[in-house]
């Protein structure tokens, strides 16, 4: 594309004055935070403090894997999981597993949602 020529300027270009920094950022200063990050904010922190609760009662409730029932349940598993937005504090979204099955189930998602043990986020009406 040919573009016409700028057209002339009309008055001269102005020397203001010299550009300031704003910010207090030096060359070479020290960018490394003081205080460091917090893991957890305070409400998720009252959450995983409920979260463990529930977690000792339910192993103590369902003592034996719900998937193979022969191993002794070491796990609470979300079916709908905590990055499909899952509460982790409603016992109806826990299911009590052993380590093995447990792994199985984040091994072979997609034979583990055709078996029920994990719920896509996507299906509402398998959560309710
Ligand atoms: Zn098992």
């Amino acid at each position: 594309m040919k573009r016409s020529p700028m057209p002339p300027r009309r008055s001269e270009l102005k020397q203001g004055k010299p550009l300031e920094r704003k910010t207090p950022l030096r060359a070479g200063g020290n960018l490394e935070r003081r205080v460091p990050l917090k893991s957890r904010s305070k409400k998720q922190e009252a959450k995983y403090r409920l979260r463990r609760v529930l977690v000792a009662e339910l192993l103590a409730e369902r003592p034996v894997c719900e998937r193979c029932q022969a191993a002794r349940s070491t796990d609470v598993h979300e079916p709908r999981m905590r990055s499909r937005g899952a509460d982790i504090t409603d016992p109806k979204q826990c299911v009590c597993l052993c380590r093995d099955c447990h792994n199985w189930v984040h091994a072979n998602p997609a034979a583990a949602t055709a078996d029920g043990w994990l719920i896509a986020s996507w299906d509402r009406e398998a959560a309710s």
